[in-house]
């Protein structure tokens, strides 16, 4: 508990102390020091200041400052105690008790990985923690805080991995989001991963942090690299100038790690001799002026106790919004912000140049100054350096870079179906085989619960998870891409298109994750500094064919475009990125305003993927399609199975007729049932784009997850099996599914309008949500439902009614 939550009268001990270091150091001056006693003399609610006594002083203490001191009472030790099961040892009483939950919980270190985008935090926090987090090689992967447990030495470590940063101001939500968990959250001690073969831009954000004057230690990460550069760095004398520990560690096999987490231990122990407080020093002109700033802010009494003084003085100076509105209650705001503004002037006056950009260039100039001290580059182009420009000459050429790309793209798709044939057809035959015995066998008398196996589970999750491998297969591409970076090149050769389309490069990224599924996608789009670029692609992001459509599409084009499947697919595909082409700049004139502001693509060196990682990120795509099968979709399959059985038809007609009215019994049942009936009532509306009352319910069951469109699919037309299979038993497969399709009234061509709806409609509700959290309005999910799915009825009549003219 916080010491601010004690009554009156109440005592507990100290933890730990939280805050930044100038506030840290003045409290444990006054005596709050781990292990301690304090009493509550006077807590009066809403009445600051508070009155302690420690250490037989009386020390008064606002509520804001008694906030960031931890302490534990008796009852929280004794819970804590039960809870860490220490009760094998007898328990010791009064103050004993409480000093060894004092102890134990002491043992806890809150840790945070802060870093550039694509220094390898994930990697490290992966190694550490042993969780399986994303890691790519592009910046923008990790888009949420993770969180992972371990333990070393006795300690017990909380890690959060955050999303990566070039610098903390207040520009990109990830830059807000990292400012605001170090600032909230207090992690006990900064764990700033560094690439270590690109110090300088990585070292500003070290420099930020030191101005934050927050416990820290930097992991000299991609350290194999760094020795293969044959660059020379003195750690040591950088780690003095900095005031911060450096330890080298590689994310990719974890050496170095345990020391990293040994030094923390000491970092927080405080026993570390390496950590010391440094001011970055900005230049005459700019300290001056930071001085001056400083002092007014430093009127307050404790001006703050998370930021310290220098800190918002700076970032006064630097223009941060967020920050003058945390000072907006001090007393003397207003003469903060004039004084801020003459400054401000004043620099500009001095040194042409205005402060925001003054500030930057001292702090790399601060940074080169380090670097020339301790930092020997060789100037040899690692062998490494030079693969990534012959490739980039190549994949990045202004006449076959885009050849390229589809030439991929087009392999990419090929392997899908081609590849994945085999696999498909194996699991095709075991869910055949399987249904089939089950509907012989005498096991389950004939009746309701033998159909809901056969026709509804069997049909219906059997009918999707066929489409297992071509899913592993299409994301093992992607992983490959994204890992090896050819995906930050793809973004980079697109990012002319994509300001044609008001959009980013970067926007690409999010887009071509959406082939794969459209709610990281949309989260994703979280790396895209501007507002505007950033809600469009979200926009827009749900017309990539995510691959839960893809197996509605090999269905379809196995049994009606059976000669040119990867043509017809790649067109499917094309066809989703012009519209979203379409919409976007539609949207960027129209709809969403604002300027897009320009700014820089990254382009990591190319790493060779470690098989282990794209084997894993791909085996943990097909694991939740797996688990995808084994919830919503079973359920769909059966209330689907369900409304498609009930009302029951009867057939009036007995023995001998019925066997040769079968089929068109099913036929009747399938139309009277519930789902019959709702597919026709909405028949009239999509009539046009060549449905029938099947497709409309195969639309309308996609919402939950577009995999479920093909899962109905399968439980619809499994009914009309029945008299399909005697006929054409030993034709080939393609043909048969063909004819079960043709049988209940598709054609080549509405065969391919269906696709287009399929394509194009709105997305699934899981991604609608993900776009009301991203965007922070329900109206954009509800938009997006409403032009995707007008767009999608406009595209399919078109083509069907065109089509028919023909
Ligand atoms: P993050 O964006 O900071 O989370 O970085 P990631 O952990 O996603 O890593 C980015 C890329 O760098 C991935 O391809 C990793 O495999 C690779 N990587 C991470 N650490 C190291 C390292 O120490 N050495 C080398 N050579 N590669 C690394
Ligand atoms: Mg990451």
């Amino acid at each position: 508990m916080r010491l601010s939550e004690l009554k009156s009268g109440e005592s507990g001990m100290i933890v730990k102390v939280n805050g930044h270091g100038g506030f840290r150091k003045r409290i444990v001056e006054m005596g709050f020091i781990k292990g301690q006693m304090v009493e509550v003399l006077l807590n009066a609610p809403l009445r600051d200041p508070v009155k302690y006594r420690v250490m037989d002083y009386e020390v008064s203490l606002r509520h804001a400052e008694s906030e960031l001191i931890e302490v534990l009472n008796q009852q929280e030790a004794e819970q804590w105690e039960r809870e860490h099961e220490m009760d094998a040892t007898p328990v010791p009483a009064g103050s004993d008790l409480l000093r060894r939950a004092t102890e134990a919980k002491g043992h806890v270190i809150n840790v945070a990985f802060v870093g550039n985008p694509n220094c390898g935090k994930t990697s490290l926090f992966n190694i550490a923690s042993g969780a399986h987090e994303r890691v790519g090689n592009y910046s923008g992967v990790t888009v949420d805080a993770k969180t992972g447990h371990f333990e070393q030495e006795g300690y017990r470590f909380n890690i959060t991995d955050l999303p990566g940063t070039y610098s903390l101001s207040a520009y990109t939500p990830e830059e807000l989001y990292v400012r605001r968990h170090i600032i909230e959250q207090t992690p006990d001690v900064i764990v700033n991963v560094v690439d270590a073969s690109n110090l300088e831009r990585n070292l500003y954000l070290t420099c930020q942090l030191i101005d934050m004057d927050v416990p820290m230690i930097i992991a000299l990460n991609m350290y194999d690299e760094f020795l293969e550069s044959g660059n020379k760095l003195d750690q040591d004398q950088l780690g003095k100038l900095l005031g911060v520990k450096l330890v080298p560690t590689v994310g990719r096999t974890g050496a170095g790690v345990e020391e990293l987490f040994h030094h923390i231990i000491s970092i927080y122990e405080g026993h570390g001799q390496f950590y010391r407080h440094i001011h970055i020093n900005h230049g005459q002109i700019i300290e001056k002026y930071i001085d001056t700033v400083e002092s007014l802010v430093r009127v307050n009494p404790e001006p703050h106790h998370n930021y310290s003084a220098r800190f918002i003085s700076i970032k006064l100076l630097e223009n941060d919004k967020q920050i003058a509105q945390i000072i907006s209650d001090f007393e003397n705001y207003e003469d903060i912000i004039a004084c801020r503004k003459r400054c401000q002037q004043d620099i500009l006056n001095e040194m042409q140049e205005d402060s925001e950009t003054a500030i930057t260039d001292a702090k790399y100039g601060y940074v080169q100054g380090a670097l020339r001290e301790c930092f020997v580059n060789v100037h040899k182009n690692s062998h490494s350096r030079l693969m990534t420009k012959t490739i980039d000459s190549i994949v990045t050429n202004r006449y076959l870079g885009f050849p390229i790309f589809f030439l991929l793209l087009y392999l990419m798709f090929y392997c899908t179906f081609n590849i994945g044939q085999y696999p498909m057809d194996w699991i095709d035959s075991l869910v055949g085989w399987l249904g089939k015995s089950i509907s012989n066998s005498n096991l389950l008398g004939d009746g309701p619960l033998k159909d809901l196996i056969v026709d509804g589970i069997i049909a219906g999750v059997g009918g999707v998870i066929i489409f297992l491998p071509n899913i592993m297969i299409l994301y093992a591409f992607i992983s490959w891409m994204e890992d090896s970076g050819y995906m930050a090149r793809a973004a980079f050769i697109m990012d002319r298109i994509m300001h044609k389309m008001g959009l980013h490069g970067k926007s690409f990224i999010p887009m071509v994750m959406g082939f794969g599924c459209s709610i990281p996608a949309v989260m994703a789009t979280r790396t895209i500094e501007d507002r505007k670029s950033r809600l469009i692609t979200m926009l827009i992001v749900p017309l990539m064919s995510c691959s839960a459509r893809l197996p509605v599409y090999i269905i379809i084009i196995g049994a009606f475009f059976a000669h040119h499947k990867a043509l017809v697919l790649l067109g499917l595909y094309t066809l989703g990125i012009l519209m979203s082409v379409l919409m976007a700049r539609l949207f960027s004139r129209y709809l969403v305003k604002g300027d897009s502001s320009p700014f820089v693509m990254e382009l990591p060196p190319y790493r060779l993927p470690s098989w282990k990682s794209v084997f894993r990120h791909t085996w943990e795509k097909g694991r939740q399609y797996l688990k995808k099968m084994g919830t919503t979709i079973l359920v769909a399959s059966i209330i689907i199975w369900a409304l498609s059985y009930y009302p029951r038809y009867e057939n009036s007609s007995d023995g001998e007729e019925k066997t040769s009215m079968v089929a068109n019994s099913n036929e009747l049942q399938m139309k009277n049932s519930y789902i019959g009936q709702l597919g026709q009532m909405i028949e009239p509306v999509i009539r046009p784009c060549g449905f029938a009352w099947r497709e409309g319910v195969s639309i309308l069951a996609g919402t939950a997850a577009k995999e479920i469109v093909a899962s109905t699919m399968g439980v619809l037309y499994s009914q009309t099996d029945a008299e399909t299979e005697q006929l054409d038993d030993e034709a080939a497969d393609e043909a048969r599914l063909s004819g079960i399709l043709r049988k209940s009234g598709m054609t080549t061509l509405s065969a391919l309008s269906f696709m287009i709806f399929v394509l194009l409609y709105m997305p699934c509700i899981p991604t609608c949500i993900a776009i009301k959290n991203e965007s922070g309005r329900l109206k954009w999910a509800f938009f997006t439902i409403v032009y995707t799915t007008l767009l999608a009825w406009v595209c399919s009549t078109l083509v069907y009614q065109v089509g028919s003219m023909m």
